[in-house]
């Protein structure tokens, strides 16, 4: 099972982060590009450090039910996946 936990201040956790095309009612994202696929990625200014992921390979890396991948997020986008897996 892939861990998803709301992220405490951690330097090596992974934060799951919009596709920089979402429009979202932000106007202060902070745009990074996603560690495994490269993809333009916007997320907000309060994550905390560590490695920025796309949506999409969060998704992907779920589906593969890979283990020992432990993912932190931030409320606001724990929201969303949530959203976003509702089918
Ligand atoms: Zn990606």
């Amino acid at each position: 099972m892939v861990k998803i936990t709301v992220c405490d201040d951690d330097d090596e956790c992974v934060v799951v982060c919009a596709p920089a095309e979402m429009e979202t009612p932000f106007t202060d994202n902070v745009f990074e590009d996603c560690f495994q696929c490269g993809r333009r990625i916007q997320h907000r200014p309060n994550v905390p450090k560590g490695k920025r992921i796309c949506i999409q390979c969060t998704a992907i890396s779920l589906e593969e039910e890979q283990e020992e991948l432990e993912i932190k997020v931030t409320q606001e986008t724990m929201d969303l996946i949530r959203k976003r897996n509702v089918h």
